[in-house]
């Protein structure tokens, strides 16, 4: 980011941005159906951004329709792929144009820090949407083997209406892993942000008519999950719904998909991923600083957040103070500030949330190395100092379950087998660190981590070219990759007798 672009200056543009607060339905801005807004409410300091459209089943009702009715008729879900790809690339590109705005209503709306908005959230969207349109036109389908008589076509086709359900921690990302493959295969598509984070949503529904989408193919709905997620799931005319939150909810999810049209249904959530320090990691100092990095960047808010940190017992006590050592470089600042690399926590709630893990923890024994308190940082705002445990015992809560904050949980092995072990003691398998020079080790131990994404010397690393989801309860179906378009497509095949 260039020097002059300050703490000053991302203030002063602040207060420019236009803050879209219509639901989108049938190409046009529109409020709800019952005339119902929401606040929402900037966890930067607790001020009003604007007031958005409070959708519920009713607007459920007009966006299905309109989903329906552009997928039948073809203008989008039978254009050849070369036109979806260069619509699809005008997207992406008129995204990157909007960079500062986007970047500014995702700071001012989740309160991550700009830098991070800026160089992460917003290229990385921009990145999804270009390269799934870029891959559409090079998917072939199959022939068969067959005998003479016959020829067997194996095509995909796009679901039909898909509704895509997405959280508050990466509001525009997780969006774009969602409509990057759904539009790029021809569905038509409901989003639903979250109510904590709606405005880069429907920001992307406004770009997106403007690429040239035409009408009813992307419909923005923003609103809370019982009023406009719930009426979606359970939709008789919607074929597939993709979500990305926590597991709770897409347990519920599943249920209400099966009890109504056994929509296809697919779910990434949540997470408590282990880091493996092994004595013989690469660089010691290396591996501490990224340890803190995996569980401190975006306030911890991240599905894939190293949360369980599991070090050999020989390198214990040196490790772990570089740990702490680190931790302290990441105290909670401005979100508008570049300099900030921990900023505010959503909302009030997610604070208390964490607040009272933390207070678990020590009550349950674990010993607090740092952190544990809320931060002064801007009145009104909900700061949390990055919090370090040690002497995490595996049955804790802090060890178990997803806290989503800056709390790091440490715990010793003594040997591969017992650090495997203590790795897959989760109900949850959706990433995992591990850190050794020794390449046998690296592969052995990957091999038995149960989890979507590995690690090895580095943490939350990929790009878009490698499937991303998870093992057990972190979900099923994968996003990102060529992969993800499984979940947008039937596999249809189709028979000629040549007899
Ligand atoms: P959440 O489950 O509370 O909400 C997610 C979305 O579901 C929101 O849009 C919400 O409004 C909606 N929703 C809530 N209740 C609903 C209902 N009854 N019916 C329909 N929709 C409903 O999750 P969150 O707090 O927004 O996000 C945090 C979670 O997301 C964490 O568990 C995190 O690990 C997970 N996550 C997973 C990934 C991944 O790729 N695996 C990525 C990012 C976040």
């Amino acid at each position: 980011m260039s020097e002059h672009k300050n703490h000053a200056y991302w203030s002063e543009r602040a207060r420019q941005v236009d803050f879209p607060a219509d639901a989108i339905i049938n190409g046009a801005p529109t409020g709800s159906v019952s005339g119902r807004r929401f606040d929402c409410l900037s966890p930067v300091d607790g001020s009003p951004l604007c007031q958005v459209s409070r959708c519920n089943h009713d607007d459920v009702d007009l966006a299905v329709t309109a989903a329906r009715t552009a997928f039948d008729s073809g203008t989008w879900s039978s254009a050849s792929p070369q036109h979806r790809k260069r619509v699809l690339l005008k997207f992406a590109d008129l995204v990157e144009r909007n960079a500062e705005d986007l970047a500014l209503m995702e700071t001012l709306d989740m309160g991550k820090p700009i830098s991070d908005s800026v160089t992460e959230d917003v290229p990385a969207t921009v990145n999804c949407l270009a390269w799934h349109a870029e891959a559409i036109d090079k998917v072939y389908g199959e022939v068969a083997a067959t005998g003479q008589d016959e020829l067997g076509m194996i095509s995909r086709e796009p679901l039909g209406v898909v509704a895509a359900i997405v959280p508050w921690n990466y509001p525009m990302l997780m969006a774009a892993w969602k409509l990057g493959p759904a539009l790029a295969t021809g569905n038509s598509v409901i989003l639903k942000p979250s109510e904590k984070s709606p405005l880069t949503a429907i920001r992307l529904g406004q770009l997106a008519l403007e690429a040239g989408l035409p009408p009813g193919v992307l419909n923005v709905l923003p609103g809370f999950g019982h009023e406009a997620g719930e009426p979606l799931a359970a939709d008789m005319d919607v074929d597939g719904l993709v979500f990305t939150g926590s597991t709770a909810v897409a347990r519920h999810l599943l249920s209400v998909g099966a009890m109504t049209n056994m929509k296809r249904c697919f779910m990434e959530c949540g997470g408590k991923s282990p880091n493996l320090v092994f004595a013989d990691a690469p660089d010691l100092q290396e591996a501490a600083n990224a340890s803190a990095a995996a569980i401190f960047s975006n306030q911890g808010e991240v599905c894939t957040a190293a949360s369980r940190l599991l070090v050999h017992e020989s390198i214990q006590d040196e490790f772990l103070e570089a740990v702490v050592a680190a931790a302290a470089r990441w105290q909670p600042g401005h979100p508008l500030d570049p300099q900030t690399s921990l900023g505010a926590m959503v909302d009030e709630t997610q604070a208390e949330r964490v607040l009272d893990y933390i207070e678990e923890g020590s009550r349950a024994g674990a010993r607090l190395r740092c952190g544990g308190s809320r931060a002064e940082v801007v009145d009104n705002g909900w700061y949390i100092e990055p919090t370090v445990f040690d002497g995490v015992s595996p049955d804790m809560s802090i060890a178990r379950e997803e806290i989503f904050g800056p709390v790091l949980s440490c715990m010793s092995f003594s040997s591969d087998d017992e650090a495997v072990q203590l790795a897959n003691d989760t109900d949850y398998g959706l990433a995992a660190g591990l850190w050794t020079r020794d390449l046998s080790r690296a592969h052995q131990v990957a091999r038995r981590l149960r989890a979507g994404s590995v690690w090895v010397n580095y943490y939350d690393g990929g790009d878009m070219t490698a499937p991303f989801g998870g093992y057990k309860q972190s979900g099923n179906g994968r996003d990102k990759s060529l992969h993800a378009l499984e979940k947008y497509t039937e596999l249809k095949a189709t028979w000629i007798n040549l007899g």
